[in-house]
């Protein structure tokens, strides 16, 4: 195969390799930001029904309160009847005291049941915003999975196309230098690096002054020493 031939293979190699990279790496952005999205939706959802179970607690515990408060104002009615009629002093006495127990904790379970209400009315406010938000997030992530899913099948599709127009290049090189081409593509994501400031694009490794010169001006096919992945330089078109 004419040399030159062979490079200018190499230097398109070199370009489809980089697209490649661009179009994979899209990919894996919109995997990973697609299960971020779920994930996002799925703690806003949480939040919203953890709010509203908290409500129902606190309202199943007013309701109780309530209870016990009618309980204890028939009670008390009763009691204070019963103290009319009474004449013995010491049981006039007993009866005044479970009175004044009970008005204590009458007392104690009003302000409970005031403080309840006030929580119950802070939770359902927070129950409404914590849903509103689930509900803006479901919207905005929704819009974003579908504008994803779009690009994602446009990027599949260009990743096929460029896989086989890198495959059909490939077969077109000797086959010893295809060989060697396939074997690096198993180890690195590109087999043709590009040269960069005299240095091997994939490793880094500065080249001897020559080699460097070769690469940047495309007057030989170069292998880094180091990585052994062939080295271009950038397209000329
Ligand atoms: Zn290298």
């Amino acid at each position: 195969m004419d040399p030159e031939v062979m490079l200018n293979l190499m230097v398109e190699l070199a370009g489809l390799e980089e697209e490649l990279v661009d179009v994979r790496s899209t990919l894996a952005h919109h995997t990973r930001r697609d299960r971020h999205l779920r994930e996002l939706q799925t703690e806003y959802e949480d939040d919203a029904a953890r709010t509203e179970a908290q409500g129902r607690d606190m309202a199943v515990t007013l309701r109780g309160a309530e209870g016990r408060i009618r309980e204890i104002e028939a009670t008390l009615a009763r009691k204070r009847d019963q103290v009319i009629g009474i004449t013995d002093r010491r049981q006039y006495k007993a009866l005044q005291t479970e009175i004044t127990a009970l008005e204590t904790e009458l007392d104690h379970l009003e302000t409970q049941a005031i403080e309840l209400m006030d929580d119950v009315g802070d939770k359902d406010l927070q129950t409404d915003q914590a849903k509103g938000d689930r509900d803006a997030q479901v919207d905005r992530g929704s819009k974003e999975i579908v504008r994803m899913d779009e690009e994602t099948v446009r990027a599949r599709a260009a990743e096929q196309e460029i896989v086989s127009e890198i495959e059909r290049l490939t077969g077109l090189l000797p086959d010893r230098i295809a060989r060697h081409v396939i074997r690096l593509r198993s180890q690195y994501p590109q087999a043709v690096v590009r040269v960069q400031a005299g240095a091997c694009g994939g490793c880094f490794s500065v080249f001897p002054a020559q080699q460097g010169l070769d690469a940047q001006q495309g007057k030989a096919l170069v292998q880094c020493p180091a990585c052994a992945r062939f080295v271009v330089h950038k397209s000329w078109q």
